[in-house]
This record gives structure tokens, C-alpha cells and sequence, in this order.
């Protein structure tokens, strides 16, 4: 099977497994695990920013980022397409008691001015907005990317209005890499980063938090509730350090892969619109022949797998595990059908 279903997909390399292998482990709830103390130092450092906490799940570390920098009761915006808000579980209302307005934004990004207009003025009948979580790239955006101006723009509001800014960075890196554009610039815009190291950057598990040195020892704290302090986890900061130090610069491969694919689909009379291509991820419309599901189930057939994400939405992840000769192979079957 070739698994375009999500860049989560992927198994450790064998220079991934040796890095584990090796892993020197202690309590890290002691804060005694020497390779979880290096990865938190090295996630920070990359982003120029002073501190790090590494967690089980990118939905952990936004959940707990949205927790620190808010009260119950207050209200967050971000995109309607936002994984915080449509793939968290509702954790937003569940850890944070917190209210969302939603932005319909240009592929899962908003603008400034959009930020701007949903800020509820001081009321005692509305809720006190108090952050704003943005997504690079977004997901349901098709791997969209953000231009820097713009978040530059939306930090601006946010200092005027005395709001936090949040980053949903799971696929930051493919951003970094698309745009060459570099992490410390990211780190001077943002309150908080969630990065993902599990997703195009093939570690099996784990994410990282990454934030001033207040804002960390409050997210420790609030890992620890959450169930989320793990022992010797340094084996799976080891694989992270190792994505970290192997993984980013080989992103541009996925990124030329997804485009050869979206072209195949292109030539295809029963496709619709095509996301634009920006990084790994390639979402289409599927317009009369087949339904998506249908579609799916067809190219499962053919030893693809890929998600239907709505009746007429396909999805597409390219990722470490989907190789040249794979990518050729899915062409071949996609002019067939
Ligand atoms: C995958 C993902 C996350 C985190 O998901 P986990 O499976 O909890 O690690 C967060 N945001 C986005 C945009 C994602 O794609």
C-alpha cells in the first residue's frame, strides 16, 4: 500500500532507530531525562525563543498553550478550518472552558483585519477575547502557507489589544522550507509555538511547546494535570532530536512530489478544483463520475490509500515514507483510471 491518508503515516528510518537505541533516559517528570533537557533546549534555541516542553500530541500542546493563555469564560479566534477548533475534541469548551469565534478565512488563514473585527469590545455581556491561534500550514487548507506580512500585521493587532498569539505549528517546518523563510522570525511573532515531530518530520510520537520561561513552567504544570508527564521518554525525544538534526531540508522532496501528483489528478476530466499545491498536502474536489468515498475505494483497489475528507473532498499526504518510485507507480495509476 502507499499511504497518502496522513504524513503521520511514517516509521522510523533506521539511523532514526540507532538514535533511539542509543537514547541516554531518566524521570522526566523529575526533569531528569538528558534527551528530553536537549530537545526542549534545541526546539527553543531553533526558535530563538527561551524555553521548551515536549508533550505526546500536537493536540496536547495546543490544548495546553490554549489553557495558559486563557481564563474560562474568555474567547479565542481562529479559523473555522482550525484543527483546534474542527480535530481537538472539543478540548477548547473541555480543558478551558473557553468560547471560540470562528473566521472564515482564505484556505484556513486570516487576515489582520478579520482579527480585528471579531474582537469583542469591553461588555459585560460579551466574553473577554484574550488570544488568537493561527495555523502554518493549515491542514484544511491544503498546506496552505501564511505570508509572514500578514502575521506580522496580526501580531501589530494583537499588541494593541493585549491578545496572545498562539501557533498551530504541526506542519511549521514544510512553511519554513516552501517559503525559506527562517524560525526566529516565527519566534519573535508568536507568544507560543505548537510544533509537530511526528507529522512530515517521521518521528513515531511527540510534539513540542515552545514559549518564554513563565509561560512553560505554567504549561508543565498543566501537562502534569492533563496526564501528559511521561517518564523515560528520552527515547522518543531521541527519534525527535534525530528528525530534527535529518529531516527538515528533505521536506522539499514531499513538496515536488505532491505537485507531480496534482498534476496527474489535473489531466483527470472528473476532477474539480485542485487546491493550489504549496507544500505536502493535496486536497481536490471530485465533480460527477465518483463521489470521493467512491473514488477512495478505487484507488484502494490499486494499493492507494487516501481520505475521503467530504462526499466530494479528497486529501493527499506526501511524507518520508512515499518514495520516488511510489510517486511514479501513483501517477501511473491515476492516468489509468
Ligand atoms: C496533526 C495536527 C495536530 C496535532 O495532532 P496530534 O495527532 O494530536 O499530534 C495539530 N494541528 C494540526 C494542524 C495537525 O495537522
Amino acid at each position: 500500500m502507499i499511504d497518502y491518508r496522513s504524513d503521520t503515516v511514517t516509521r522510523p528510518t533506521p539511523g532514526m532507530l540507532e538514535a533511539m537505541n542509543q537514547a541516554v533516559v531518566g524521570d522526566d517528570v523529575f526533569s531528569e531525562d538528558p534527551s528530553i533537557n536537549r530537545l526542549e533546549k534545541m526546539s527553543a534555541a531553533l526558535f530563538g525563543m527561551p524555553a521548551a516542553l515536549f508533550c505526546p500530541s500536537g493536540t496536547m500542546t495546543n490544548q495546553i498553550g490554549i489553557k495558559c493563555h486563557t481564563q474560562p469564560g474568555d474567547e479565542l479566534i481562529c479559523d473555522f478550518l482550525s484543527h483546534i477548533y474542527q480535530y481537538e475534541g472539543g478540548g477548547i469548551a473541555f480543558n478551558s472552558g473557553v468560547s471560540v469565534r470562528l473566521v472564515n478565512g482564505d484556505r484556513g488563514r486570516i487576515t489582520a483585519e478579520q482579527v480585528l473585527e471579531s474582537i469583542n469590545p469591553i461588555d459585560v455581556h460579551k466574553p473577554i477575547t484574550s488570544l488568537v491561534s493561527l495555523e502554518n500550514t493549515a491542514n484544511r487548507g491544503g498546506g496552505s502557507c501564511y505570508d509572514l506580512n500578514e502575521i506580522q500585521r496580526i501580531r501589530e493587532v494583537c499588541d494593541q489589544k493585549n491578545l496572545s498569539l498562539h501557533l498551530d505549528g504541526a506542519r511549521l517546518f514544510n512553511a519554513l522550507v516552501a517559503k525559506n523563510e527562517s524560525p526566529l522570525r516565527y519566534g519573535e511573532l508568536f507568544h507560543s509555538i505548537s510544533i509537530c515531530l511526528s507529522k512530515g518530520l517521521g518521528a513515531p510520537v511527540g510534539s513540542v511547546l515552545i514559549g518564554d520561561t513563565p509561560f512553560i513552567q505554567k504549561a508543565r504544570r498543566i501537562r502534569k494535570v492533563m496526564g501528559g508527564g511521561m517518564r523515560q521518554a528520552g527515547y522518543l525525544a531521541a527519534a525527535g532530536i534525530y528528525a530534527l538534526e535529518h529531516h527538515i531540508a528533505r521536506l522539499a522532496t514531499d513538496h515536488l512530489h505532491a505537485r507531480l501528483i496534482a498534476e496527474a489528478w489535473q489531466k483527470k476530466s472528473f476532477i474539480g478544483n485542485i487546491y493550489p499545491v504549496e507544500t505536502n498536502i493535496i486536497i481536490f474536489e471530485v465533480s460527477n463520475t465518483f463521489t470521493a468515498p467512491q473514488l477512495a475505494v478505487k484507488l484502494k483497489e490499486n494499493d492507494i490509500l487516501a481520505i475521503a475528507i467530504s462526499p466530494r473532498m479528497i486529501r493527499m499526504v506526501v511524507h518520508l515514507d512515499i518514495h520516488e518510485m511510489d510517486v511514479q507507480r501513483t501517477i501511473d495509476v491515476i492516468a489509468r483510471l
